[in-house]
């Protein structure tokens, strides 16, 4: 059992907080952002490996992630995850996806709105963020852990091993200028009634239904540091988002947020002395976060 200090209460950093927990080490998380103030609490979140790599390693951390995600649906309603059916739509007439070993039910389908050659259609689990990471930091508190706000000028010492979870600011932290963002704007609309997600991989453009909401999406803008949305770009994605869903037409807009994907050639998972990065998980940390946190685990127990 070892004393672990995780740096970053996004949706990693938690996750590695839990995980760790379980093992039976102590842990104590510092964040500059506490877990509804972070880019985390943005995402959409679908289940989907966008934006990360490499392949091999992504296909794993995401599909132990996709079987995490169908259990906490099933068995802790609470948890804010819903198993939901939904079209991926490719630009270009596909094969078969690199991540299909990730997914049950993946099957082609040809009902899709016009302009697309043909669609994926699949159920993924979709997280609800603001309640998802709520309880992820519900279970790190009652596990034994602490959450506490601290803006580190470094990476922390005096602990057994430090776990870096801090996304983009490891630019900084971990002097790592692979690592840069790639920022995202959302707008939120009521719920209209719909039951399935859509995902257009350019652009890029989604819909993601939630309980009360729906998240529409998106944008992709590298090396944007800003988390100030622009209503220019709302009404750009309310117009893509309504040639993929019509029935969009006339909601009322709730709110729009921006995050800042941390983007990075690949994902930096590993061990260096008494630190393990776990960061740059771009457009899918929710969707690595499990497959991510037991690797993290089995380096703190090393
Ligand atoms: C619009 C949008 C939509 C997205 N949709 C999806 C999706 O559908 N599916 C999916 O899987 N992913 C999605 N993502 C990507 C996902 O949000 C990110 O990959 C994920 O949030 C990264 O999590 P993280 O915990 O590494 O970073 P963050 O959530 O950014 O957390 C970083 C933590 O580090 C802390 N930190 C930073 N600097 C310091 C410091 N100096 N001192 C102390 N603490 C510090 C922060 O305060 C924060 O607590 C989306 C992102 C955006 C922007």
């Amino acid at each position: 059992m070892s004393r672990v200090v995780v740096a970053g209460a996004g949706v990693v950093g938690l996750t590695c907080a839990a995980r760790l927990l379980a093992d039976g080490h102590r842990v104590d998380v510092l964040a500059r952002d506490l877990p509804r103030e972070t880019t985390s609490a943005v995402a959409a979140a679908l289940w989907f490996p966008y934006r990360a790599l490499p392949y091999d390693r992504v296909l794993g951390w995401s599909r132990t992630s996709y079987d995490a995600f169908a259990e906490l649906a099933v068995q802790t309603p609470e948890a804010g995850v819903t198993m939901m059916s939904g079209v991926e739509l490719p630009l270009e007439p596909e094969e078969r996806p690199w991540w299909a070993d990730a997914v049950p039910d993946l099957a082609e389908t040809f009902l899709v709105p016009p302009g697309y050659p043909m669609g994926w259609a699949f159920t993924a689990p979709v997280v609800e963020m603001p309640i998802y990471l709520d309880w992820l930091a519900g279970v790190v508190l009652e596990r034994g852990g602490t959450i506490t706000r601290m803006n580190l000028s470094g990476l922390p010492t005096g602990a057994d091993v430090v776990v870096n979870c801090t996304g983009v600011a490891s630019r900084f932290l971990a002097s790592d200028p692979s690592v840069h963002p790639v920022q995202g704007q959302v707008v939120l609309v009521e719920q209209v009634g719909l039951d399935r997600w859509w995902l257009e991989g350019a652009g890029p453009t989604y819909v993601v239904p939630r309980a009360h909401d729906i998240v529409v999406g998106g944008t992709d803008v590298e090396g944007e540091w800003s988390r100030t949305p622009s209503p220019e770009v709302a009404s750009s994605i309310l117009r893509r988002a309504l040639r993929l869903v019509p029935e969009l037409a006339g909601a009322d807009v709730l709110a729009h947020r921006v995050g800042l994907r941390p983007a990075r050639p690949e994902v930096r998972l590993e061990r260096v002395g008494d630190v393990v990065h776990c960061y740059g998980h771009g457009g899918a940390g929710v969707t690595l976060s499990w497959g991510c946190a037991d690797e993290v685990a089995a380096l703190v127990s090393d």
